[in-house]
C-alpha cells in the first residue's frame, strides 16, 4: 500500500511538472482565449510583453461575489488566479476585464488607480459598464497598454 501511495504521488508530481513547458508558461484552457487576446492587444499597440514565466489558473478559493474575482502574485514566475464562479457565469466581457486587470498587475506592473480614473486598473466594478461599451473598451485597453 505504501508503495502504491508513493508510486501515485510520483505520478502526480510527474504530471504536474510536465504541465509546465520549458518557459514556465501555463495558461488554464478556459482562460487561454482571454490571455491570447491580451497578447494580441499588446502587439496591436506595439507593446512587447514577456511571453514566458506566466501561470494563469482558475480557482474556487476566490469568488467574484465577495469582490475577489481575481488575484495576481509577483515573483520569478508571475501568477494570476481567476475565480471559477466568474468564469462559470460566461460573462465574457467581465472575464476579459478581470483577466486584463490581473495581467496589468502581473505583466505590466500596473498599480491600482483611483475609482474616478478611466482605467481597467480601477479595482472593483467601477469600469465594467464602460468596458462593455465597444468604443469605451478600446479606450480602456489603450490606456492599459500606454
Ligand atoms: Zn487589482
Amino acid at each position: 500500500m505504501k508503495t502504491l501511495i508513493s508510486l501515485l504521488s510520483a505520478m502526480i508530481l510527474a504530471s504536474c511538472t510536465s504541465m509546465l513547458d520549458n518557459n514556465h508558461f501555463d495558461i488554464e484552457s478556459r482562460l487561454k482565449p482571454y490571455v491570447d487576446q491580451f497578447y494580441q492587444d499588446a502587439a496591436l499597440r506595439g507593446v512587447r510583453v514577456q511571453h514566458e514565466n506566466l501561470l494563469v489558473s482558475e480557482t474556487y478559493s476566490l469568488s467574484y461575489k465577495d469582490g475577489a474575482a481575481g488575484k495576481s502574485y509577483h515573483g520569478d514566475i508571475p501568477m494570476v488566479r481567476i475565480a471559477s464562479d466568474l468564469i462559470d457565469t460566461g460573462d465574457t466581457l467581465k472575464i476579459q476585464f478581470v483577466v486584463y486587470h490581473e495581467l496589468g498587475h502581473a505583466l505590466l506592473y500596473r498599480s491600482h488607480m483611483a475609482n474616478d480614473d478611466y482605467s481597467i486598473m480601477v479595482p472593483g466594478d467601477y469600469r465594467i459598464a464602460d468596458f462593455k461599451n465597444p468604443d469605451r473598451r478600446k479606450e480602456l485597453i489603450d490606456e492599459l497598454f500606454q
